[in-house]
């Protein structure tokens, strides 16, 4: 305890997160990656109230905390020994300190305003689209086992049954046109098949002819024979995806390789495993291949979730390590930052802000403009944060973890924490 009595005021930095529930909570500092965790301790609980209270702005005369209690007196020395926050003598100030602590909020939030959220948002909300996905059609020779269930766990190809064989052409220009005055960076071409698109050339063009960085995803198998198809690709517009699922043929997938590479054309590899004997033939391949821009994609086949408590899922030591950081902790509280911005295109002309909710739209009878505004209003995908849901909303941590990703879907729970935090129990969450 500070010598020096009670005419002091204690202060937390603005920059440090907080996050209370019931009489537990944390104090994350992402400058420094220390975390200060409390537990059953409603004095704590309240003094960080107070100093999180809009009238206060993290600053509380240091005569109104409770210090004679042991569990404060130690908080604060702790705060203060982490250099979270600390005691200023009052005479260095006239009157109580004003700090400016930051609060996230979304711009022209509708869910806060019932009136006519889509005028609203206006055209503003095209700005909030940074990245498109359009599968083109749903032709494929191929007969992969996650073909149906890996484009709702990671950005994959899929020949699912329904809708037309392929997306026509001005549907395609028409999107891109919309897009055109979006915030749109990154458009993702795939199919099924996407070099069996009956308009291959002229999808190419039109895509080149836009300002998207663009990216052609391909199962390694399905990559052309012939040098022709890649030529026509500008090496300078396009990264092409190659999906590489285990067990893999290395004659072909080196081939693959071989033309990517004569073809002047940047590539990433993305590894699907399902297994550990997936993962170490993928680490095999990384060196043996010389893959220097390769992804590991998990693929939950609904029979491997040892593979994934071993390999994805995290613990809240894993939590603390990642430092989230300020950028990240703010947009935790109000989105979700996977799905955030990210619009997916079926083959049908459907369109999903994320495949495993329900769609937004169709592209045949509604415009993206109209569709957005729907994501908005409901935030079923965007919005999605571990604040919504079970039983996250209910611990500490729900804006230091990750944000729940497709594989939470996939797995039928919203939680992929191994042992999860002690809170969680002790607050009695579902
Ligand atoms: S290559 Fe893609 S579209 Fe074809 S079967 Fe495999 S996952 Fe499905
Ligand atoms: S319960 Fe949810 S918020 Fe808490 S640690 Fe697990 S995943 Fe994170």
């Amino acid at each position: 305890m500070p010598e020096n009595g009670r005419s002091q005021w204690f202060y937390l930095h603005p920059h440090v997160h907080t996050c209370a529930k019931g009489s537990s909570g944390l104090l994350h500092d992402p400058l420094t990656g220390h975390t200060l965790e409390y537990t059953n301790e409603p004095a704590i609980t309240e003094l960080v109230a107070s100093l999180d209270g809009p009238d206060n702005l993290r600053v509380v005369d240091y005569a109104d905390v409770s210090v004679t209690q042991p569990a404060v007196a130690d908080f604060v020395d702790r705060v203060r020994a982490l250099h979270m926050g600390g005691l200023i003598d009052k005479k260095h100030s006239t009157g109580k300190p004003i700090q400016m602590t930051p609060r996230a909020r979304v711009q022209r939030d509708p869910r806060k305003d019932t009136q006519d959220a889509d005028i609203m948002l206006g055209e503003a909300v095209m700005g909030y689209v940074k990245e498109v996905t359009v599968h083109v059609n749903r032709v494929c020779e191929l007969d992969c086992s996650l073909c149906t269930s890996a484009y709702k766990q990671f950005r994959c190809c899929t020949r699912i049954e329904g809708g037309n064989e392929e997306l026509d052409l001005a549907t395609i220009r028409n999107l891109l046109a919309e897009l055109a005055s979006s915030g749109t960076m990154q458009v993702n071409m795939m199919g099924g098949d996407v070099f069996s698109y009956s308009r291959f050339e002229e999808l190419i063009k039109l895509v080149e002819a836009s300002r998207f960085y663009a990216t052609l995803h391909t199962h390694y198998l399905n990559l052309p024979e012939t040098a022709a198809a890649l030529e026509i690709l500008d090496a300078r517009r396009w990264t092409m995806e190659l999906l590489v699922p285990m067990p893999v043929d290395r004659v072909r997938l080196a081939e693959a390789l071989r033309k990517l590479r004569a073809a002047e054309l940047p590539y990433i590899v993305h590894l699907v495993v399902e297994t550990d004997d997936d993962l170490a033939e993928a680490e095999g391949l990384v060196d043996a291949l010389g893959l220097v821009d390769s992804a590991v994609r998990p693929h939950f086949n609904g029979e491997n979730l040892a593979f994934f408590e071993e390999n994805v899922f995290f613990t809240k030591d894993d939590v603390v390590a990642a430092r989230p950081s300020p950028q990240d902790l703010y947009a935790s509280s109000r989105t979700n930052r996977l799905d955030f911005g990210r619009l997916v295109v079926l083959s049908t002309g459907e369109v999903f802000a994320n495949p495993n909710n329900p769609k937004l739209g169709d592209l045949a009878s509604t415009s993206v403009h109209k569709m957005l505004c729907h994501e908005v209003r409901r935030g079923e995908s965007w919005f999605r944060t571990r604040s919504c849901v079970k039983p996250c909303r209910d611990c500490v941590f729900q804006c230091m973890c990750p944000p729940i990703s497709d594989y939470e879907h996939a797995i039928g729970r919203n939680n992929l924490c191994l042992a999860p935090p002690r809170e969680v129990g002790e607050l009695g969450a579902p």
